[in-house]
């Protein structure tokens, strides 16, 4: 039996054909055809101004943060249980990450924990949209309004996700995506900027071209700065994914409704929310649960990888992982966030591959209620 994936992308024609012109006629005056196609596409999908193509939804965190302004002594808040890629370039930057609890519905940062860990040196905030959801962004940005704390929204995870009808990446400062192999909508690797905010656009295209003015055509560089760009191939792949977007996020829904089918009423499993204001696209099919079972996400996994069945843990506390685990951010943050190491250990991330069929998650379904009964 072939194994199941975890992850993975829906690749058609189209995204081949794009590829292929791309490879042919995107040079000389043609270079940057299938980038700004992309960009604009992009930033009218989301509803915003500007959007600007880059390399990773990495570097799109790191030109945010250094366009913000944000440098050594600051402090930038980051819920606890995210990928690290979220809190990574507060360090490129010289900042300190907080690490602040997450709601225990949502899995997304908490509003309280959020307001709590405000300090004079608190600049910016990090909200993420976890596997596909968003969190009370509308308390989160009254409270940063209030501070004055700049708003870097992670929408790595949630394109096509929506808050009070409006798209998920388009309520901070600056909105982030990612395009990897993994994610809802694919590049191979890269990501996205998106802001209403001439400055930070303006700023970033500046930082991003290794300090280069608009327009400079003597290569005469005002600052040392960095080279983080998306090739053309790169962007006619993501305008070919991007004109099937409803496509990609409505199999995320339906993926997700054969699990709801199959373990939406089951005793002791707990699948992603989605509250009446929000519309979550599932990017990870995720379960947390309850500790009676006695087992972990450790232990679950190697169960189900005997079955052929991928899976992925629930992101670790940030606080808990080596990288971090020994700052004094960590330390306190380990103390703190009782909801993040409550459901970390429990969580599993299913396979919601783009490939995975309705069959398929019924034998996943059928194995994991095998397993969790038997123990
Ligand atoms: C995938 C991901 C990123 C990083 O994306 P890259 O394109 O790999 O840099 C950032 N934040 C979150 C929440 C992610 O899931």
């Amino acid at each position: 039996m072939e194994r199941i994936p975890v992850s993975g992308p829906w690749i058609t024609q189209k995204e081949i054909d794009y590829v292929a012109d791309a490879a042919a006629n995107a040079w000389y005056s043609n270079a940057n055809m299938y980038n700004e196609r992309f960009e604009n596409a992009f930033a009218d999908y989301i509803g915003v101004r500007y959007a600007i193509s880059l390399p990773s939804c990495t570097s799109a965190i790191h030109l945010s943060l250094l366009s913000l302004e944000v440098g050594p002594g600051d402090e930038v808040i980051v819920p606890d249980l995210t990928w690290i890629a979220s809190s990574a370039p507060v360090s490129y930057v010289g900042a300190t990450p907080v690490f602040a609890d997450v709601d225990e519905k949502t899995w997304c940062l908490s509003a309280d924990s959020f307001e709590e860990l405000i300090t004079p040196r608190t600049k910016a905030v990090i909200p993420v949209d976890l596997y596909g959801n968003l969190p009370d962004m509308d308390r989160i940005r009254e409270i940063a309004l209030r501070h004055k704390i700049a708003v870097i929204e992670d929408a790595a995870e949630a394109i096509g996700s929506e808050y009070k009808g409006k798209k998920a990446g388009s309520f901070g400062d600056t909105g982030v995506f990612s395009f990897h192999g993994s994610k809802t909508m694919t590049t191979g690797e890269g990501g996205m900027l998106v802001t209403n905010n001439e400055d930070i656009y303006r700023r970033s295209l500046f930082l991003r071209d290794h300090g280069r003015k608009p327009g400079d055509v003597m290569f005469f560089n005002t600052e040392v700065a960095y080279k983080y760009k998306m090739s053309s191939m790169q962007a006619a792949l993501g305008l070919a994914q991007l004109e099937r977007i409803n496509e990609l996020v409505e199999r995320k829904r339906d993926i997700f409704n054969w699990y709801r089918c199959e373990l939406g009423k089951f005793d002791g499993i707990t699948l992603n929310n989605e509250s009446p204001d929000t519309k979550n696209t599932y990017w990870m099919v995720t379960v947390v649960f309850d500790p009676k079972f006695g087992l972990n996400k450790e232990q679950l996994m190697k169960l189900l990888a005997e079955n052929y069945i991928d899976s992925r843990p629930f992101f670790h506390p940030l606080s808990s992982i080596p990288a971090y685990e020994n700052t004094q951010e960590a330390k306190k943050a380990q103390q703190r966030n009782r909801i993040s190491y409550k459901i970390s250990p429990y969580g599993l991330n299913l396979p919601s591959g783009l490939n995975v069929t309705e069959e398929k998650v019924k034998y996943i379904c059928n194995t994991l209620k095998d397993i969790v009964l038997s123990v």
